[in-house]
């Protein structure tokens, strides 16, 4: 497994305007640094204590992306080195972050993550909540956190016609969010594709694909 050429052939299949977020979970520092020399500089993790260990050991230039589910419990370990929260949830994770945020005098972008596949266990806003969130004016509250956008997943489904219509359904949610959002012009991003489909999801309006497996290989849980 080459992870230098790995990540070159995935740049080649984003467009420009593409954030390529690079899923480092459970691969060791040698793997990201391997990527990291082919000049990749955003990663994603899924764990917290897993991100602290390797943006303290790995150079200071990363962006680190959390993108898994974040227990309250984890904000103030992740805060000092996350750039992006790809994953919040609710308004009380939001206004933790918001104020762990401020407690060390930080601006961290955070994504608000929408729930539209069909599967019991995950995490998220339906369309309707996310959009009722917005509307309740509590975004403008925040002093520390910039809300830049959305995250989604499709089902976990090899049926092509589901996969596009959950990311049909992100982008809408996306849409009327920003509508509501009008005056807040930092509401631009769409984070959604993963190895699997990524090539769908940039074709219904991805701004940031998150791929781990096609550049690391799988992961030994
Ligand atoms: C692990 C993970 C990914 C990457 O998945 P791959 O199929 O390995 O590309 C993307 N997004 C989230 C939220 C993940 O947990």
């Amino acid at each position: 497994m080459n992870v230098g050429d790995n990540i070159l052939k995935v740049r080649e299949t984003i467009p420009e305007g593409v954030e390529l977020v690079a899923v480092s979970k459970f691969h060791p520092n040698e793997a990201i640094m391997e990527a990291y020399e082919v000049g990749q500089r955003v990663f994603g993790e899924s764990r917290a204590t897993e991100l602290k260990y390797k943006a303290v050991a790995l150079p200071e230039d990363i962006q680190w992306h959390f993108i898994g589910h974040l227990q309250t419990n984890k904000v103030r370990m992740i805060m000092p080195f996350v750039s992006l929260i790809h994953s919040v949830d609710s308004e009380r994770l939001l206004r933790l972050i918001d104020a762990e945020a401020a407690r060390i005098n930080k601006i961290v972008d955070v994504l608000l993550q929408v729930h539209v596949a069909q599967e019991e266990t995950k995490f998220g806003f339906t369309p309707d909540e996310l959009l009722q969130f917005v509307e309740s004016g509590l975004i403008d509250e925040l002093t520390n956190v910039r809300v830049v956008g959305v995250m989604g997943m499709a089902t976990n489904t090899d049926d092509v016609n589901r996969i596009t219509e959950d990311f049909k359904a992100i982008n809408q949610t996306f849409k009327n969010a920003r509508a509501l959002l009008k005056e807040n012009a930092d509401f631009a991003h769409i984070s959604m594709g993963m190895s699997d489909d990524y090539q769908l999801a940039i074709d219904n309006g991805s701004t940031m694909v998150r791929i781990g497996s096609t550049i690391f290989g799988y992961r030994q849980y």
